[in-house]
């Protein structure tokens, strides 16, 4: 089911002296299982964005559909929709509050009208989704590594069972390693569940190896919407947006301006030394060659 934006505008404290318009006329639709990069750098409007995709923040202006409901309409249940469409906040060990990580992640279930016994199926079943080792379900939440909690709390969303996973800036704050766990595990949950997955990021060396569409954000507007590599042509306008991005993308453009024949599409490590080393297969060809 595509949930579809037409025109939406939003402004924080709209009609005061502290108005912000913090998107202005963003239309765009998501897709079934897509795999969805929203970056932009802080104050460019993300985290307004997505928490209009499951109705926290309701536009000033424009349309947002789910299926083909209205989602403002007046006898709509916002309610069934923050159900289907799962948000993880950034910083979400502010979203753990039980005392075991286990009570946590029944907790929305529970909410949900689900019976104690479906409540503990469903949370075991997220549990393992996230592979959170069953040796700390009954730990307190909040004795958890950094890493550990990011991942209780994306259980405690795919408990409820949505059918979009909104990820705000999921590895703020964590180190190298426990960034690439976590981006890790959201691609095997889109890959595995089949789940459309949307990753905030302000780093594009984080999504480029991952999301299948990029969406840049600048002072509330989408600005590109494509495929990494569409996204990528646009390097300089990117960097003047404050968004650097991947460093091949800068590695690749340098070896064509100077004098290498190969293509500057590549957006991930292993695409570009794939275009590196064919350039190299030819000069070899041509030096055996000559030396016959
Ligand atoms: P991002 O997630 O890309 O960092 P935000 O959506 O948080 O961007 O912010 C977009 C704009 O809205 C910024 O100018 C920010 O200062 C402003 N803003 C965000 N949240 C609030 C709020 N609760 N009240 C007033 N202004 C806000
Ligand atoms: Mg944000």
């Amino acid at each position: 089911m595509p949930l579809r934006l037409e025109h939406v505008t939003y402004s924080y404290s709209p009609g005061t002296a502290y108005e912000i318009k913090a998107l202005d006329d963003v239309s765009l639709t998501i897709d079934d299982d897509s795999f969805v990069g929203i970056i932009g750098h802080t104050g460019s409007g993300k985290s307004t964005l997505v928490q209009h995709l499951n109705g926290l923040l309701r536009a000033t202006e424009g349309k947002i559909y789910w299926g083909d409901q209205d989602i403002y309409a007046p006898d709509y249940q916002l309610r069934k929709l923050r159900l289907e469409i799962g948000m993880v906040f950034q910083y979400p060990e502010h979203q753990l509050f039980e005392t075991t990580v286990f009570e946590d992640i029944c907790f929305g279930p529970k909410n949900q009208g689900l019976s104690l016994e479906d409540a503990k199926k469903a949370a075991e079943e997220a549990l393992e989704l996230v592979h959170f080792p069953k040796r700390l379900y009954e730990n307190s939440p909040f004795d958890l590594s950094g890493g550990q909690k990011r991942r209780a709390a994306i259980a405690g969303v795919l408990a409820m069972r949505p059918r979009i996973l909104i990820l705000d800036e999921p590895t703020a704050g964590l180190d190298p390693r426990g960034r690439d766990e976590i981006l890790d595990l959201v691609r095997e949950l889109h890959e595995q569940s089949k789940i459309t997955v949307i990753l905030v990021s302000h780093s594009m060396e984080d999504v480029a190896n991952y999301v299948d569409r990029i969406i840049v954000m600048d002072e509330g507007r989408a600005r590109f919407d494509g495929s990494p590599k569409e996204v990528f042509a646009h390097y300089r306008e990117l960097e003047a947006m404050g968004l650097a991005a991947p460093q091949v993308t800068y590695l690749v453009h340098d070896l064509a301006e100077a004098g290498f024949d190969l293509a500057t599409d590549a957006t991930t490590v292993e695409e570009a030394r794939a275009e590196i080393l064919k350039n190299f297969a030819g000069k070899d060809q041509e030096a055996s060659c000559s030396d016959k």
